[in-house]
């Protein structure tokens, strides 16, 4: 791939802000008022970043926002194909705009976007069964979507684009992010790994990353406007810097980060174990600003399943990666994603991921039952295990992580921690360690997006709790 075919052209970039430009002329002669947009993001951070970048353009069209479906003149579900589950609940969503549109705002505009509708028997669902959707567009197209929507507004009908195409990269559009002090930094797009369960690279394209320039440019522009904590964001992060050749790495792109002048922190995902270098983890140990959080996805500890799933490494390769980690970050929270009940996993294969899990002693889980992908590797497998086995193998896994979890809090107690705040309510503060682990200590709302030393005091099994700190 060269970089005309990677990168969306200066000039295409240009044409599309002036699509903005028009489309707001269209609006202010639909609306008699200041159009309000709704935008409701399902799924990753890498779908938070797109859907910022799409707000970013809809205030360029003079669009303000609100919090409400039923407030709005554009609705824009941003969605999710990992999970059935997760399309599940964008349908009854859906659905539950019609009635709105019809007694509320006839003028309502839908729009439909995301990695669900990049898949062709869903959009072709909604052409069939959702004729109150105005726009539908897949992740290949988000940088047309000002384009999109002023055709939808000149010509007054139903738009469609989900053609399959390479995913491109468009620099130069706004971004308009709700909070200041913590901001999602897109390094990278798309996948190249094919595991065999996962939706991702058929609907996000092939891996694709931004040029350092472009990365450090941004990052110095949310530091200067405020951000205390900057999280570089791709699906193998890992990999970052190979297509195009961006003349470094990722542990390369951290360093420089890093570098740069201001009170922040950094943090990344998602990163996948093959490519997890002792490189990245020595970065890791001498960059001061980068958190002690390191998010690890092993999906399975039986060796024969990870084959099966296309991870490329071994629960060996693994566990030793962790070793490393901890030797050279005694003080680091390692987290994972783990998929219970593979096609074809046995007792004696999730008994192997029991004892991964206990040997890593992970700070916290994201466990998930196996969702088949229609069109993936994995949906054609043959699964002869029974929903209700996998549920216990689920909560079984669960149990085990929990007293893991408890344990490690515990430990945390009367220790002191530099934290951000998030948050407050009720006279209770928010706030996160460099482990990323969740706090709550009485305080004011002042301190919200600021960082405060706090004492572990109490320690339940998913948060903690103690008190403001003097530093
Ligand atoms: S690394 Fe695997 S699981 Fe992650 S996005 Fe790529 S294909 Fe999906």
């Amino acid at each position: 791939m060269n970089t005309k075919d990677i990168f969306v052209s200066v000039q295409e970039v240009a044409r599309q802000r002036e699509y903005c430009r028009l489309a707001s002329e269209l609006l202010s002669r639909r609306f008699d008022h200041t159009p309000k947009a709704y935008v409701h993001t399902y799924g990753c951070q890498g779908n938070v970043s797109d859907s910022e970048r799409m707000k970013g353009m809809l205030h360029e069209m003079g669009f303000s926002f609100c919090e409400q479906p039923e407030q709005a003149d554009l609705v824009l579900f941003n969605t999710c194909a990992v999970r059935e589950h997760a399309e599940a609940r964008v349908f009854g969503n859906v659905g539950a705009l019609k009635p709105i549109k019809e007694a509320k705002n006839h003028n309502m505009i839908i729009v439909l976007c995301g990695c669900m509708m990049q898949q062709e028997h869903i959009a072709e669902k909604i052409r069939r069964s959702y004729s109150y959707v105005n726009l539908v567009f897949g992740t290949f197209a988000v940088h047309r979507f000002p384009e999109l929507l002023y055709r939808h507004l000149r010509e007054n009908k139903r738009i469609f684009d989900v053609k399959e195409e390479d995913g491109k990269i468009a620099e130069g559009f706004p971004v308009w992010r709700d909070r200041s002090f913590k901001a999602w930094l897109p390094i990278m797009y798309g996948c190249n790994n094919f595991c065999s369960y996962c939706i991702v690279p058929y609907v996000r394209g092939r891996e694709r990353s931004r040029l350092p320039d472009q990365i450090l440019a941004e990052a110095k522009e949310l530091i200067a406007n405020g951000a205390k904590e900057i999280t570089l964001l791709g699906q193998n992060v890992n990999s970052y810097g190979k297509t195009p050749d961006c003349g470094l790495n990722f542990s390369g792109l951290i360093r420089q980060i890093n570098a740069l002048d201001g009170d922040f922190i950094i943090r990344f995902m998602t990163s996948h174990p093959k490519d997890c270098s002792v490189e990245l983890l020595q970065t890791m140990a001498s960059c001061e600003k980068v958190e002690r959080h390191l998010h690890l996805p092993v999906q399975c500890g039986s060796d024969r399943v990870l084959r099966e799933m296309n991870r490329g490494y071994t629960a060996d390769d693994y566990l030793r990666l962790c070793k490393k980690a901890y030797e050279l970050m005694p003080d680091l929270a390692i987290t994972s994603d783990i998929i219970v009940g593979f096609p074809g996993e046995t007792r004696e294969d999730f008994d192997k991921t029991l004892d991964l899990v206990r040997r890593v002693r992970f700070s916290s889980l994201f466990t998930f039952i196996y969702s088949p992908r229609k069109g993936t590797r994995a949906a054609a497998m043959p699964d002869p295990i029974d929903a209700k086995v996998k549920g216990e193998w689920f909560r079984e896994l669960c149990f085990v992580q929990e007293e893991i979890a408890a344990e490690h809090s515990k430990a945390l107690v009367g220790k002191t921690f530099r934290a951000l705040i998030e948050s407050e309510n009720d006279g209770v503060l928010t706030g996160r360690t460099s482990q990323n682990l969740c706090i709550g200590v009485p305080g004011d709302q002042s301190l919200v997006g600021t960082f405060a030393y706090v004492t572990v005091t109490n320690a339940g099994n998913w948060t903690l709790s103690g008190k403001l700190a003097d530093e």
